[in-house]
């Protein structure tokens, strides 16, 4: 071999796409790389799907639900005993590929594969979950009862930052409830959704049940205005999810919309200091900050504001930066160059507004061709600063200092977000006033913001969601079955 033909860059690969239980090369002529965010490697190619493709693809989910919604539900449960059972097997090469492509670390990816996990494992007892009621005599010789039925074909749209989660969020419970699911994932992020989907065609799953289809807003309209689509769940930015719900919600559809979020930590003056930051620094700093239930705005009440901001800076400034399957790596980088220039433009917003900026990630300097920015702090925020009321989705705190509890609350409530918040205090009393007073759907106690487990639903409020039945636990069967009222006279 000459050195000019070794020199030959490989194409990468391409992605394909699930269609009536086949793994099917795209026809379009449109493509984007999938880019490994830490080295800028391209990973992969991925279609934007045609219409003649996405029209297949629920044509296909409409023929296979005739069939998969009058599958006994003991042999939709033993799908996902198997689905659950092999993608514990293959967990660490799911989460290099996660990994690989979103750019968290590898412990990050496994947990990211993890959650999603469960909500599998509540899936796999849809026998109880999809049970109805029954109320005998409500007259003479009549009975009445309710009976769970699944809709038809579901989309999910997902983004970036969970790329096993947030799928995994959807699907089990979808199709273990009896519909069959058409899922778009992140173009950013494909592959992780691919490794899923081979996993599930390994179950004996039946062609259609599920299909994987790729590309952006055209894709997805194209999905919602289908009069065969029945559902639409997306999670999303607040743009994206509150576009998909006005759209799907005109033309009739159920529609669950996970927006954007703005999470606040209050930290009490009588809290376990050694704990909150802990807690802070994996709330604030994990996944790069690239998560809907980030910590983004820590509030301190007096008189804690100066040692919890020196512990947390010197801590957080000497987190190990790096690409995320590197050993000890702490943080990796942010998605892209895009979201990299929006985390440094709020950097300079912060700036400009006059606020501290106490830890600056712009200075730290990291030895790789990726999209790497420094954990970040700003103290004596204004909760009026951008930096305070926007989402930055990257590893920027910002501290607002508050006097009492009291006004702690306000600052949270403030928020035009409502997804999470948690408290650090010692003191029940405290707590319990939180939890009863604040503005946001899941709430922390003693504990960064928290993804509820999969028998609860992941129930975020205010801007953070749009729709009225939420994803997993027992809103998620709600969302995926309709009921049905039976009246019946047998005397
Ligand atoms: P994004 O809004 O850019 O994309 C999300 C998905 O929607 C992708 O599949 C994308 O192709 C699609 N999409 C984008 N614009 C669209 C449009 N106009 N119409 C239809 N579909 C569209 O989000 P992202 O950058 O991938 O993810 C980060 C965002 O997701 C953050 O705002 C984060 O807070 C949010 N998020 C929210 C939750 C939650 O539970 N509330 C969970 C994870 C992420």
């Amino acid at each position: 071999m000459n050195t000019a033909s070794a020199q030959v860059a490989k194409p990468a690969a391409t992605v394909k796409l699930l269609i009536d239980g086949q793994f099917v090369e795209s026809k379009t002529t449109e493509w984007q790389d999938v880019v490994n965010p830490a080295t800028q490697e391209v990973l992969a190619r991925v279609p934007f799907a045609t219409d003649a493709e996405i029209e297949a693809a629920i044509a296909s989910a409409k023929r296979a639900y005739k069939s998969w919604k009058n599958t006994p539900l003991a042999a939709r449960a033993r799908i996902m005993l198997k689905l659950q059972a092999l993608v514990r097997e293959h967990m660490p090469r799911i989460a290099k590929t996660l990994s690989a492509e979103q750019g968290k670390t590898l412990p990050d990816a496994e947990g990211d594969v993890f959650r999603g996990l469960e909500v599998v494992e509540h899936a796999c007892s849809i026998g109880t979950l999809q049970l109805g009621e029954f109320a005998e005599n409500v007259a003479n010789g009549v009975d009445t009862y309710t009976i769970r039925q699944p809709i038809g074909v579901c989309v999910g749209i997902t983004p970036f930052n969970f790329p096993a989660m947030v799928p995994l969020w959807m699907l089990p419970v979808a199709i273990a409830c009896g519909n069959t699911f058409i899922l778009k994932p992140s173009e950013k992020v494909p592959l992780t959704a691919t490794r899923l989907v081979e996993l599930l065609a390994e179950t004996g799953l039946p062609a259609g049940v599920v299909s994987l289809v790729h590309g952006t807003a055209p894709q997805v309209e194209q999905l919602i205005d289908h009069p065969q689509v029945a559902a639409v769940s997306i999670v999303g930015s607040t743009g994206a999810a509150s576009a998909v719900y006005a759209r799907a919600a005109a033309r009739g559809k159920r529609v669950q919309a996970l927006g954007g979020a703005k999470n606040h930590m209050v930290v009490m003056p009588d809290a376990d200091l050694d704990a909150v930051v802990e807690s802070v620094m994996s709330s604030a700093f994990g996944s790069t900050g690239q998560r809907c239930m980030a910590g983004s705005v820590a509030v301190a009440v007096d008189p804690i504001g100066d040692e919890f901001v020196a512990r947390l800076r010197a801590r957080a400034g000497a987190m190990q930066i790096g690409p995320g399957d590197q050993a000890g790596v702490e943080m990796g980088p942010l998605i892209n160059a895009a979201q990299r220039d929006r985390v440094l433009s709020y950097l300079q917003a912060g700036v400009e507004e006059r606020a501290e900026l106490v830890l600056d990630g712009r200075q730290r300097s990291v030895p790789h061709d990726g999209f790497f920015v420094g954990a970040s702090i700003f103290d004596r925020v204004n909760p009026d600063m951008r930096i305070a009321r926007e989402e930055i989705f990257g590893p920027v705190l910002s501290v607002i200092r508050a006097k009492s509890l009291a006004d702690a609350v306000a600052v949270v409530n403030h928020s035009a977000m409502g997804n999470g918040a948690s408290i650090f205090t010692r003191s029940g009393a405290a707590a319990r006033q939180f939890t009863s007073d604040v503005e946001a759907g899941m709430v922390g106690v003693n504990i960064g913001v928290p993804v509820p487990m999969a028998f609860f639903s992941f129930s975020g409020w205010k801007g953070s969601f749009f729709g009225d039945l939420h994803v997993h636990g027992k809103d998620g069967v709600r969302f995926y079955t309709e009921v049905k009222v039976v009246t019946s006279r047998f005397v």
